[in-house]
């Protein structure tokens, strides 16, 4: 555990296929362990996001790059060493079935480490996924981070660094720097500080506007049995894209919860205030954009309950961008689909899992021409014109990625 801490800055996301070790490696750079969930330890994977804060520091004695550390003094110079900043680690799930979860992830990340197993052969279909969820969505700043390279001699390490030099070609992460890691044995750690230092730098956000938080988790914090005069409402956990927030602030949240009204059902944006402001390991009175945070709201914690609020954007009453039932969006499909080959074009009538932001909807084709379409959802979205949407396709037993979308209107 990193006791000092200041607001983390940046969102570090964690991508790569099942048990190359992204959760091992969050491990080693944070000290936490992101699988906490029972089911998560029965089953040995990641299936909610985790994530955990670390604070990168450097010994102003040691050379580059041993001088990068997540230890407050160093060891070999008995010194206290200096902080550079703090990050959060968005750790996504790699297995196949879990690409929702990992794409809600993405649109908070600001950049991402791909993890790559030396031990097996290059791409693994959500290596490949992955890294074209990251292209679609916008995030260029990349760290591929060669992992297990205890368990391969010289000769398949070098084997599968080509195997990553040559996959990367033509993709955003044609540039990114390949880090050889054993994240289980700690070796390298320092490199891979550098590179996160060098590759991922802090975004430029205004703090001015009003604030725009997207919602990631959300919890009931409360142990069971609680009397209801001791229980703490509802807590959100997200991060800020703009603005900042204060104890005592006035939030909404979009789209916010059902109501059903004479047999039909809509949404009706949900109204609170911040009652705690959890970030870097801390309570805080003010928090900033960057870095993920818990937010304790006055809502009854029953709403906010196993991620029930999970996609929602939370901010200053009025300013939140508009909930749509449905939207039109421009489409630029995949050259192809891992796995499958080709994508077809979209088709009216054909369903389609959307993620917006954090939020994850299913949507009907209400109408379908080329390059464009129109979708109905099941559950509506709050976005801005000009959102980008993964859009995935049911094929065989699961959604696919197929494809981004811009929404026009
Ligand atoms: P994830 O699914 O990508 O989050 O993978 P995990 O971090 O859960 O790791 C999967 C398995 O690989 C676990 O048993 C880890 O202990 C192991 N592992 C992770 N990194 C390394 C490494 O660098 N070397 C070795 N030998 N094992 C590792
Ligand atoms: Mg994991």
């Amino acid at each position: 555990m990193v006791t000092e801490q200041t607001q983390p800055e940046v969102n570090i996301g964690l991508v790569g296929h099942v048990d190359h070790g992204k959760t091992t490696l969050v491990q080693a750079l944070s000290g936490d362990w992101t699988d906490q969930h029972s089911e998560e330890m029965k089953r040995g994977i990641s299936i909610r996001l985790g994530y955990a804060d670390a604070t990168l520091r450097r010994c102003p004695e040691c050379d580059e790059p041993e001088c990068y550390t997540v230890e407050e003094t160093c060891p070999e110079h008995d010194v206290e060493t200096e902080v550079m900043r703090t990050v959060s680690f968005v750790d996504a799930p790699g297995h196949e079935t879990l690409m929702a979860t990992m794409l809600s992830g993405a649109s908070i990340m600001d950049g991402a480490v791909l993890v790559v197993s030396a031990t097996e052969d290059v791409p693994q279909a959500q290596t490949e996924e992955h890294l074209m969820a990251l292209d679609i969505i916008g995030i260029e700043n990349i760290v591929i981070a060669q992992n297990k390279v205890d368990l391969v001699d010289d000769e398949r390490a070098r084997e599968n660094y080509e195997q990553i030099q040559e996959f990367v070609e033509g993709t955003v992460a044609e540039d990114a720097p390949v880090v050889p890691v054993s994240a289980q044995q700690g070796v390298n750690v320092d490199l891979v500080i550098a590179a996160l230092e060098e590759q991922i730098p802090t975004p430029e956000r205004d703090e001015t506007l009003p604030p725009k938080m997207y919602t990631a988790r959300s919890f009931d914090i409360n142990r069971p049995g609680t009397k209801a005069k001791d229980l703490l409402g509802g807590v959100i956990g997200g991060s800020l894209a703009q603005g900042t927030l204060s104890e005592g602030d006035e939030i909404e949240l979009r789209p916010g919860r059902e109501v059903e009204e004479g047999g039909s059902s809509e949404y009706h944006s949900i109204e609170t205030s911040v009652r705690s402001l959890q970030a870097g390991g801390q309570s805080q009175e003010k928090v900033g954009p960057g870095g993920l945070l818990g937010v304790g709201t006055g809502l009854d914690p029953s709403l906010t309950k196993g991620d029930a609020l999970a996609g929602q954007v939370a901010g200053e009453p009025g300013t939140l961008p508009p909930t749509r039932n449905a939207f039109e969006m421009d489409v630029e499909l995949l050259d192809r689909v891992v796995g499958e080959g080709e994508v077809d074009e979209i088709s009216t009538g054909e369903p389609l899992m959307l993620t917006v932001g954090t939020a994850t909807t299913v949507g009907a084709v209400t109408s379908a021409r080329s390059g464009e379409c129109e979708v109905n959802l099941k559950r509506p979205v709050c976005a801005d014109e000009g959102a980008k949407i993964a859009i995935n396709r049911r094929m065989g037993a699961r959604w696919r990625l197929i494809g981004v979308g811009t929404l026009t209107e």
